[in-house]
């Protein structure tokens, strides 16, 4: 069978959620029994989103392989089981590149290199490039409609629909419906415009995604149908929802599924949601309760940054039957009397990755409050430098310790850049990106919870634990539970005398699915459950004596 294509285009305003309704269109095509591929076209310039700000451009998303891509690849890979790679994220920076290149290599035989067809058909070998395999490849176009960085996109898809042909390509389409609280009306005039401006550059949707916060009407449904040219049935709702996981719930019972399978002329097959169905109820309504915990962070105003991670504590929820509360903690310009009183509420403290020394005297505050009094904690890749500074600096006595990443000349640089790292001057050069294994110490906290003896992790960081302190730290408690297969990196740290002491070098949040669970998520979250239920058992307050070594 052919590779079948979906589309999707996103109008009216940005932040709809087209990668969420590219994940969840996903989901329902793999619970029908097909095999799916998800690729993102990001129309902006930047050749890969690596250096953008988190501020800017939330997370950065890194691929099994290696490459730093949009966040909603991570939304790919939660909602289906396809695994993304460099080809299943394109900007149009990148396309440039490869055409430029071209160009310079004399390709074009010394044609006049345009966009239309040179850049245009860049494109849609891209797209092709990762159908090999695929019964279904969907692919979000970034951006909204109107946009001029978007035109070469539309356009590329635009030819591709003419070259495989009506029932092998279908185009959704993504609007806003907003419901006008002084009328007390939905409104379709957006969509209509939006719907106008795809069909002047050649696109007619087939399907309408309606974002709004209620479900609509028929008549309203009609009218949009009437107005933009498609069928009645082609008009769905996409409603506000309480959890993203419920979207492809609310997508399937609006018909989204059933009606692109019959555009796309594939065979009609019962689909298995029924794990899906119960893993939102769990959400919504979990047994055991709230557990809360702490993000001691530099991003965290902007949610964005670390989507991954809010993603993979609600997993480790879902593992323990309770609904994770996240306080995000601002690391920076706080006074310890501010800190401990922010950690106060929470029954686990997490310090996630970053970059610079923004924040980082809050964290290693908040590092040492956790290990003295025994509060769950979990470090990931900055977490773990810190942790490892704070051991240094608090438990093994090496006053000043620090990485040369915060400070070049420091007394004991247990953090640094390995020897064959000084010299690269290209900003992301010296990274250590994508995954690597990690052999796992047996009987260890880190071992027990994977269940197994090596294990793949992703990574994004310059910085290691120097090779040079292994053996100060190892003698002062600190246990290496996982290493790199050599014995060279350290890439897991944990604390034995503590319910839960654990920090990774790589990014877990990145292969954290709703099910399974990250195990070191799901330990950490149910570390965080026993504190609260052991608290709310004595009666005592959050944060008991202070407990040293
Ligand atoms: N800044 C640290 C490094 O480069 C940690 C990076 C991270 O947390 N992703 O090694």
């Amino acid at each position: 069978m052919p590779t079948k294509y979906i589309f999707i285009t996103g109008g009216v305003v940005s932040s709809l959620g087209k990668g969420l309704a590219a994940a969840s269109i996903g989901r329902l095509m793999e619970a029908r029994g097909f095999g799916v591929t998800l690729q993102k076209l990001d129309p902006y310039l930047n050749v890969d989103p690596g250096t953008m700000s988190p501020y800017q451009h939330g997370e950065v998303y890194v691929t099994e392989d290696g490459v730093e891509t949009d966040l909603d690849l991570g939304h790919y890979e939660r909602f289906t089981s396809s695994v993304s790679t460099r080809d299943h994220n394109f900007t149009s920076g990148r396309i440039y590149e490869q055409v430029i290149a071209k160009e310079r290599r004399g390709d074009y035989l010394g044609g006049t290199v345009q966009v239309i067809p040179h850049v245009t058909d860049e494109i849609k070998q891209s797209i092709r490039k990762i159908s090999k395999g695929a019964d279904i490849q969907i692919v979000e176009i970034g951006g909204t409609v109107g946009d001029i960085e978007s035109l070469p996109f539309l356009e590329a898809i635009r030819q591709f629909r003419l070259e495989v042909g009506r029932t092998d390509a279908v185009f959704v389409h993504l609007t806003l419906v907003p419901y006008i609280g002084a009328s007390g009306e939905l409104k379709t005039k957006p969509t209509q415009h939006s719907v106008r401006d795809l069909r002047a550059i050649g696109i007619q949707p087939d399907v309408l995604m309606c974002r709004t916060d209620r479900f609509i009407p028929k008549e309203i449904k009609k009218k949009i149908a009437l107005f933009c040219n498609v069928p009645e049935e082609a008009v769905i709702t996409a409603k506000d929802v309480e959890t993203i996981y419920e979207v492809p719930l609310v997508l399937a019972r609006e018909g989204l599924d059933a009606i692109l399978l019959k555009l796309l002329d594939l065979p009609y097959r019962d689909k298995n949601m029924d794990d899906w169905v119960r893993m939102v109820e769990k959400i919504k309504s979990p047994a055991g309760g709230d557990v809360a915990i702490g993000i001691v962070g530099k991003y965290v105003t902007y949610e964005d940054s670390y989507k991954s991670l809010n993603e993979a504590l609600c997993h480790g929820g879902i593992a323990n039957d309770v609904r994770v509360k996240l306080r995000w903690i601002e690391a920076d310009n706080m006074t310890d009397g501010q800190l401990q009183e922010a950690i106060a509420p929470c029954h686990g403290i997490l310090v996630p990755g970053g970059f610079g020394i923004r924040g980082v005297a809050g964290m290693l505050e908040a590092i040492r409050h956790a290990r003295e009094r025994k509060i769950p904690f979990f470090g990931i890749c900055l977490g773990l430098q810190c942790a490892v500074i704070e051991f240094a600096r608090n438990v093994c006595g090496l006053e000043g310790a620090n990485s040369s990443e915060f400070e070049p000349n420091t007394a004991h640089p247990v953090i640094d850049l390995l020897p064959e790292q000084h010299g690269v001057v290209d900003m992301g050069g010296s990274m250590r990106l994508g995954a690597y294994p990690c052999v796992l110490k047996p009987g260890s906290r880190a071992q027990v919870a994977y269940d197994a003896d090596v294990v793949g992790e992703r990574h994004r960081h310059r910085y290691e634990v120097n090779p040079e302190y292994h053996a100060v730290l190892q003698e002062h408690g600190m246990v290496f539970s996982g290493m790199s297969p050599d014995g060279r990196l350290v890439e897991i740290i944990e604390l034995a005398d503590h319910p839960y002491f654990v920090a990774g070098q790589f990014h877990p949040e990145l292969t954290s699915r709703p099910g399974p669970s990250h195990p070191l998520f799901r330990e950490f979250v149910g570390a965080a459950l026993a504190r609260r239920r052991g608290v709310a058992a004595a009666g005592v307050p959050a944060a008991p004596a202070v407990v040293t070594g």
